[in-house]
């Protein structure tokens, strides 16, 4: 029987054992996919090389504004375009195994689509 929804049971001709296989599959993949965004992420020191050069600050109200003078009070990772996070940290695209501040800001801020 053919439930509405699920690909594996809809493809002719795979057995129960195949169709077990391929939602396992699919579920083993789901969490890889998760996994990092959920693994134990170290907060992005201020310090790191990589969050100096882009200006990186934990609290985007103490920006350099002489330095990045494009820099706007509203820009904050929270609503940046590599944020993943939905809390008070999460994420960044830029800066894998770490977390940034939703208050932060760098200067890769790119405005979220
Ligand atoms: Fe924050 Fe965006 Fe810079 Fe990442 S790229 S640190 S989310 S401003």
């Amino acid at each position: 029987m053919n439930t509405p929804g699920n690909a594996a049971q809809e493809l002719p001709g795979l057995g129960p054992q195949r169709r077990r296989f391929l939602a396992l599959l699919a579920v083993c993949g789901t969490v890889a996919i998760a996994r990092p965004a959920m693994a134990d992420l170290v907060p992005l020191p201020e310090t790191d090389p990589t969050a100096q050069a882009l200006g990186y600050k934990i609290d985007g109200s103490q920006v350099d504004t002489a330095k990045f003078p494009k820099h706007t009070p509203q820009q904050l990772c929270i609503n940046c375009n590599f944020f993943q996070g939905a809390g008070g940290t999460g994420p960044c695209q830029l800066f894998p195994g770490k977390s940034v501040s939703a208050k932060g800001w760098c200067s890769a801020y790119a405005v979220k689509a």
